[in-house]
């Protein structure tokens, strides 16, 4: 079997920071961490790595960030067996779900990572989250990396990174999957569940180069205004809103609130409907309250976490599509983002 070439991508996040002379925790550098991990010298792989030029919290994760590690990935595909992203855990289910959308036909792995504590300490989960992902980005069959898609390590479980969604912070296992099921669980022995893997095509790989981020996310609460809503659906040059309802795809009936999302649409602006709930999917139809949705032209985003449907707009946005080849995207799974 071939000594497997892994490249880690060093971006920042508690698992690389220590604390500043006023307690506050700010990333550190690459070799800082790397050091912590004697471990990694013995893996039997090639083992490089890569750091940002300028590291950061992921709360400051944005386009360009996703296009500048989606960029170092593709400048070194063809050298590497799989990559690990070192990454704060607090966006790095957005980035995972960016990523998945701008990376396609991977036949190679790309896992993110990071921890709840900083690497330096005695108690980290990071030390665990690095070992790991690396162990999977190694795995191989037929001469060939196992797993082929975009993925997000965290406590134990291998998850499709646009499927997850960071709910706790506090808890080690701070990833839910909601609406999918694991990828790999790492326990004594390394169980991989083949059967959830994305299937490879054989195609071509290509990085997509564009993102848009003319895009909003309306979060629907009881009581909501108007006048809020016209707010978001006014902003000169919007081009998309992630719009957050109730159960399965609801939303208030009131014909002001309907009429705002109406004039947006009139005005080329497209809405995706995913629901608040962490479990389960928008049906628009299956209420009175989402007929309407459905009836103005709101598209459903069927199970789509919030980070995968709004990263799929900013993605399908960045292209040239017409409004009806983008809805028929949005709506048909194209990474494995949603089901069937
Ligand atoms: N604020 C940190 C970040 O996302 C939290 C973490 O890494 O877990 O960069």
């Amino acid at each position: 079997m071939k000594r497997p070439k892994i490249l880690i991508i060093y971006t920042g996040g508690t698992i690389g920071m220590i604390k500043n002379e006023n307690g506050v925790l700010l990333p550190f550098s690459l070799d800082n961490l790397l050091n912590d991990i004697p471990l990694l010298k013995m893996f039997p792989a090639d083992i490089h790595s890569v750091g940002l030029d300028n590291l950061i919290d992921s709360s400051d994760a944005d386009i360009g960030f996703w296009l500048l590690l989606n960029n170092i990935i593709a400048d070194n595909y063809d050298i590497f067996d799989g990559f690990v992203i070192l990454h704060g855990s607090d966006t790095m289910a957005y980035t995972a779900s960016a990523l998945s959308f701008l990376l396609e036909n991977l036949s190679k792995p790309v896992i993110l990572t990071g921890s709840q504590l900083p690497i330096g300490l005695l108690r980290t989960d990071g030390r665990e989250n690095i070992i790991a992902s690396i162990e999977l980005a190694c795995m191989q069959k037929n001469g060939k990396p196992l797993i082929q898609e975009v993925c997000l390590y965290f406590e134990d479980h291998l998850y499709r990174g646009n499927r997850t969604n960071k709910y706790s912070a506090e808890n080690f296992d701070a990833f839910i999957s909601p609406n999918y099921p694991l990828l790999a669980n790492v326990g004594t022995e390394i169980k991989v569940f083949e059967e959830n893997f994305l299937l490879s095509n054989n195609d071509l790989f290509v990085s997509h180069k564009n993102l848009c981020n003319e895009v909003a996310i309306i979060k629907l609460f009881p009581g909501i205004q108007s006048k809020t809503i016209k707010s978001i659906t006014e902003i000169s040059g919007l081009k998309g809103i992630v719009l957050e309802t109730y159960g399965s795809g609801n939303a208030p009936t009131n014909n002001d609130i309907i009429n705002c999302f109406k004039e947006a649409i009139a005005k080329g602006i497209i809405i995706l409907n995913v629901t608040q709930c962490t479990v389960g999917k928008v049906q628009q139809g299956k209420y009175e309250t989402s007929t309407k949705l459905r009836e103005i032209g709101i598209v459903s985003g069927g199970d789509m976490t919030t980070e995968a449907a709004l990263t799929k707009l900013m993605f399908l946005l960045g292209k040239n599509y017409t409004r009806e080849e983008c809805i028929k995207i949005l709506t048909t799974p194209l990474r494995g983002e949603m089901s069937y």
